[in-house]
């Protein structure tokens, strides 16, 4: 029998703006489940869209985990550092014939209904200017959510070939946040459910690298257990994002936030706790943590 990995969670915010209240739950939710598990619980500053990324932002991400009271184990990862990994990927890929050059535009795409219909595949298009598309043949549409139970995703766009590589010359998300779990180990993912679509081609992804030699270590295919918690919206219904300009939070007063961030993930805080410091607040967070009192919905209110 495999011995029973450990837990390893990760928390892996885009440097797109300062942590809003929206990702704070995220990071919040990642690091109790983790450490309720006597887990590893990692930072990863997933920093691989220069043209998106505001100054400054990736201090000020971690500035605020710590005055929350959340204190990653290891060292923080940033993706920016990734690409030769990344690129060591891609080039066993093609060995293996996982992927293909795909010169088709986005509205060329749109045209013909917006999903992909694997145009490129036997074309032996030449690298200039191409993006590259992983061959998706055993598109993966239904999975278990630690949180939301079973999901299924539209099947024609989970079984889409996706692109791993832009046009533009940046890794795409999927490349960059699958080579990395995977990299770091990680055992459990809890995040917002923005992402439980994208989850289907992540899932589909993993037996693709199944047999992928790098360096030292071979890639292990088994994915992640996923869990993904609601996202916050606002009253009137808007998701709280750095687009709509949700506000920054307080790092110098955190526990009302972090009161309103454990009453939203369905945790019930004694009222008295608000008057305790952060880490008794995150202590009795942790040992009180109950999964399954998160909100099965993908989204709850503010109030
Ligand atoms: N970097 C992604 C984001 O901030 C999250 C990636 C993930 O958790 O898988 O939306
Ligand atoms: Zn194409």
């Amino acid at each position: 029998m495999r011995p029973q990995p450990s837990y390893r969670g990760r928390f892996a915010p885009s440097p797109s703006g300062h942590l809003h209240f929206g990702s704070l739950i995220t990071a919040l939710a990642s690091f109790l489940d983790a450490k309720k598990n006597n887990g590893t619980w990692l930072v990863r500053i997933e920093d691989i869209d220069p043209p998106r990324e505001k100054i400054g932002a990736s201090e000020h991400i971690l500035k605020t985990l710590e005055a929350f009271g959340l204190h990653w184990d290891e060292t923080v990862l940033f993706q920016s550092k990734q690409s030769d990994y990344y690129f060591q990927v891609i080039k066993e890929l093609f060995k293996e014939g996982h992927c293909y050059y795909c010169s088709c535009t986005r509205k060329q795409i749109k045209t013909i209904g917006g999903i992909y219909q694997g145009h490129c595949r036997s074309l032996n298009i030449e690298k200039s200017n191409s993006a590259i598309r992983v061959i998706n043949n055993h598109g993966i549409y239904q999975y278990h959510d630690l949180i939301q139970g079973n999901i299924k995703c539209e099947q024609a766009l989970a079984e889409e070939d996706f692109i791993i590589f832009r046009k533009d010359g940046l890794f795409a998300y999927q490349l960059a946040v699958v080579a990395d779990d995977i990299y770091q180990n990680i055992s459990h993912v809890i995040r917002g459910c923005d992402l439980l679509e994208p989850t289907a081609r992540q899932l589909s992804f993993y037996p693709l690298l199944e047999n992928i030699q790098l360096n030292n270590f071979q890639l292990k295919n088994s994915p992640p257990t996923f869990g993904h918690i609601p996202l916050v919206v606002t009253e009137q219904g808007y998701k709280l994002s750095k687009q709509n300009k949700a506000p920054a939070i307080d790092n110098s007063n955190p526990q009302p936030a972090l009161m309103a961030a454990l009453t939203l993930l369905g945790q019930q805080p004694p009222k008295e706790l608000i008057s305790e410091n952060v880490n008794e607040i995150i202590k009795w967070a942790i040992n009180h943590w109950q999964i399954d009192m998160v909100p099965k919905k993908r989204e709850i209110q503010l109030t």
